[in-house]
């Protein structure tokens, strides 16, 4: 576990006591504030007016009621949350998380990681994130409208293309998008296409944002094998998930060479040793909506669903954890590296827990922090903003190539500040000090606000 810096410590010991209770926010408070160490030591002004105490704290928060009718007629109650935690580079920007875990820390440690991570993109994003402990697990289709609806009844009035500008995220897809731009629509009385991303082609969507976060990842983790002379070609792949991130990384980890031996659901994992194959993967989750135990059901012999049990017990060369926040313990990052995988790559927000971000660096693993591999969702977010602001659209080509090079000078800055600051390789330090960096000098040029 890296120490934090003396000077910083009073800093984390307030915001642990300030947000008790908060333990994901404080896991990735730490994070960053470890990272920050060696950037106050070289840049002393970094640590003035209180910049870094600052930045831990939300700019606003926002909890509210979201009232619904079940198909039953009975009324159901939920929690509805956005935090606007930064906006000194641009309008806040981050996802929509609906997932019965949903709490005020989860939505802050996701939003506190998005101000760094949309940094990273060098676009001009802040960073926010919301959601509700709504569960749509076996909701109908009136169902989730209607929840939509009431949710973006309260939302409305504080988001907007210059404000606030939410996306999906876990359980929030192009229909809960289709559903919450319906209803700003009918509120405001405005076609604000820049209000939403993640928006369907149709009404203002833009091409290639669907598998940009997937796509994203995998070419950062391909231009961090690049710099040790090695591919995704002919490689062990497992991705955990088989939800948006999961399915268009393992697509672009084919295309790539590799080949996927597992992915997972919250139920299982399942392991194809002949290669996963994604158009079953994405019929079964993405059109059929259903477990993924049914994958080896349907394609029987040689097939294997574990129920429970960790999808990283299977041996690989690279790891893609895209499902949830701190799905990968120190254990699975040992039994990972006893197998000899060489590098990691973190789809979701947060997957590895602290103890197994440590392992793998005393194991000189490759390791892309999600806020620097992941940020290809959110940047291409931004991409869909500058289409909407000129009433253009892009192809495919256009939209992916931009993407790609946005990767590549994400994973080259990281890089880059890690060698800078005396740690080469370590993309943790490396995302964390320029994300900061980025942020705190806006912040510094606007004044106490
Ligand atoms: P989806 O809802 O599309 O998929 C989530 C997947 O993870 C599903 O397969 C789900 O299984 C599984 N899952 C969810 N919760 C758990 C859990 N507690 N334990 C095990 N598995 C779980 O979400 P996304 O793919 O959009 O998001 C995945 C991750 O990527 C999240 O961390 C998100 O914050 C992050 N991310 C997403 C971006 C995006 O553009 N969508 C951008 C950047 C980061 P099941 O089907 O059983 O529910």
């Amino acid at each position: 576990m890296n120490r934090i810096d003396e000077k910083l410590e009073p800093i984390l010991s307030e915001v642990l006591s300030r947000n008790a209770g908060e333990r994901e926010f404080h896991q990735a408070a730490r994070e960053v504030l470890e990272s920050l160490g060696r950037v106050v030591a070289k840049h002393p002004a970094y640590a003035e007016d209180a910049l870094i105490e600052r930045i831990c704290e939300p700019e606003r928060q926002i909890i509210f009621r979201v009232p619904w009718i079940d198909d039953q007629n009975q009324v159901q109650i939920n929690r509805g949350f956005r935090v606007q935690f930064n906006s000194a580079l641009g309008p806040y920007k981050g996802g929509i998380r609906f997932h019965p875990s949903v709490n005020l820390g989860i939505i802050k440690f996701l939003g506190f990681e998005q101000v760094f991570k949309n940094a990273l993109t060098g676009l001009p994003i802040g960073g926010g994130k919301g959601g509700s402990d709504f569960n749509p697990r076996g909701r109908s289709d009136r169902e989730i409208m209607r929840f939509c609806q009431s949710f973006m009844t309260e939302l409305h009035r504080h988001i907007g293309e210059h404000t606030d500008v939410p996306a999906g995220d876990i359980g929030v897809g192009g229909r809960e998008i289709g559903y919450m731009f319906g209803q700003y629509k009918r509120l405001t009385n405005r076609f604000e296409a820049g209000v939403l991303t993640g928006k369907g082609l149709s009404y203002g969507g833009s091409r290639a944002r669907t598998e940009a976060t997937g796509y994203g990842a995998t070419y950062f983790v391909q231009r961090m094998l690049e710099t040790c002379g090695e591919s995704f070609d002919g490689k062990r792949v497992v991705v955990s998930g088989a939800g948006n991130v999961a399915i268009y990384t393992m697509e672009k980890v084919i295309a790539f060479g590799g080949k996927i031996v597992a992915c997972s659901d919250s139920g299982g994992y399942v392991v194809d040793e002949a290669g996963i194959d994604l158009d079953l993967i994405k019929e079964i989750k993405q059109v059929r909506r259903e477990r993924i135990a049914e994958y080896a059901r349907q394609k029987g012999a040689g097939k294997h669903y574990i129920e429970g049990g960790s999808i990283w017990d299977v041996a690989c060369d690279v790891a893609m954890p895209s499902a949830t926040q701190n799905e990968l313990s120190g254990k699975d990052a040992r039994t990972l590296v006893k197998n000899g995988v060489q590098a990691v790559g973190e789809g979701a927000n947060m997957p590895s827990t602290p103890d197994a971000v440590e392992v793998f660096r005393r194991a000189n693993v490759l390791f892309a922090p999600g806020k620097a591999a992941n940020a290809g969702g959110v940047a291409t977010s931004a991409l869909e903003m500058q289409q909407n602001a000129s009433r253009d659209s892009w192809t495919f080509e256009q939209t992916e190539a931009r993407l790609a090079e946005i990767m590549r000078n994400i994973h080259d800055l990281c890089a880059d500040t890690a060698s800078e600051y005396g740690a080469p390789r370590d993309y943790v330090l490396g995302a964390n000090i320029a994300g900061f960096v980025r942020v705190a000098e806006a912040m510094r040029a606007l004044g106490v606000v």
